[in-house]
């Protein structure tokens, strides 16, 4: 029997390493926006109710802004806060001339339109990037506000210098925070992008044929460790946008956090691959203080 050898050498697309270097870019940027204009840039948060990981996200979030000299201010509002009160926060932020960028940390409690309190926030602070202006513009190309995450990881593809003209990218996940917008710029023509891209989702047919296909996978369906090494072709890229809880009773949290694919099966395979966390969610707040950045810029003209 032919023995055939692989050699791949797989990289970790680390997270922790770009993001950092974002944010020291853009403590710097910030630094001399201060000294030429007074200008500070200001994200303005809103939670509602107090659900663990929204706690979290949004912590971190208002860490980093204080870590780069941004400035953020956090609305607290109680889960069952009426619909109309959540409006009136949103139009006071839009009306701030010190707020440059605001997000609504998802998801909202159910008895709240999540698309209409979206549609409120005014475009020039979207920075969340979900609006349908900022999403029309990002389909069209044209210079806006991305979702973090999505451009984390475009982010990130940059930074390693990844090859993605003419590759075959195989999106698991069509939701309008991860899935839909990553496919859009994979498949812009610009660098990185260019890409011929399968968008796969919970109705799809032979997902695993259609994996094994890729050059790029990226794996957005909030499932810890679905992607296994037998979907995986050798030398692949692979991009873990997943967090799920696990329970993990040898953690003083009582859980550790958990990707979409099967890392440790996986990662051999690949040419470069995100760790999970120290990642794509990493990344994803590089890419919010970044919108912040360029909202404040914008508003500074
Ligand atoms: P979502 O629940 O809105 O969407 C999940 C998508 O996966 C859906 O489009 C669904 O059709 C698809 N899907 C579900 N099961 C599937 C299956 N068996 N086969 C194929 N497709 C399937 O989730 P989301 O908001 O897009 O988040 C996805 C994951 O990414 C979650 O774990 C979330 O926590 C994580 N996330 C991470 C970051 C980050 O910064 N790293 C940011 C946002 C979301």
């Amino acid at each position: 029997m032919d023995v055939v050898l692989y050699f791949c050498a797989m990289q970790i697309l680390d997270g922790k390493i770009v993001s950092q270097a974002v944010k020291d870019d853009l403590k710097a940027k910030a630094l001399l926006l201060k000294n030429e204009t007074q200008k500070v840039p200001h994200l303005a948060a809103i939670l509602v109710g107090s659900d663990g990981a929204s706690e979290t996200y949004v912590a971190s979030k208002i860490k980093s802004c204080s870590e780069i000299g941004f400035k953020s201010s956090l609305v607290r509002l109680p889960a069952d806060v009426e619909e109309q009160t959540l409006v009136s926060a949103i139009q006071q932020l839009n009306e701030d001339k010190d707020i440059d960028g605001i997000l609504v940390q998802l998801p909202l409690p159910k008895h709240i339109d999540e698309n209409k309190i979206i549609g409120l926030i005014n475009p020039d602070k979207d920075v969340d990037g979900f609006h349908p202006v900022s999403v029309g513009k990002m389909v069209q190309g044209l210079p806006t506000f991305i979702p973090a995450t999505p451009y984390g990881i475009m982010l990130l593809l940059k930074h390693y210098q990844i090859e993605t003209s003419g590759k075959h990218a195989v999106v698991i996940g069509r939701s309008n925070i991860v899935g839909r917008p990553i496919s859009i710029l994979l498949n812009q023509n610009s660098n990185p992008g260019n890409c011929t891209v399968t968008v796969c989702h919970s109705r799809t047919k032979n997902l695993k044929e259609i994996c094994l296909q890729a050059d790029i996978i990226v794996a957005a369906l909030g499932s810890a460790g679905f992607l296994t090494a037998d979907m995986v072709k050798q030398n692949a890229v692979v991009i873990d946008v997943g967090i799920t809880r696990v329970d993990d009773p040898s953690k003083k949290s009582g859980y550790r956090l958990r990707g979409d694919v099967d890392f440790d099966a996986v990662a051999p395979l690949t040419s470069y691959i995100t760790p999970v966390p120290g990642g794509v969610g990493l990344m994803t707040i590089a890419a919010l203080l970044t919108n912040t950045f360029n909202a404040a810029t914008q508003n500074n003209n």
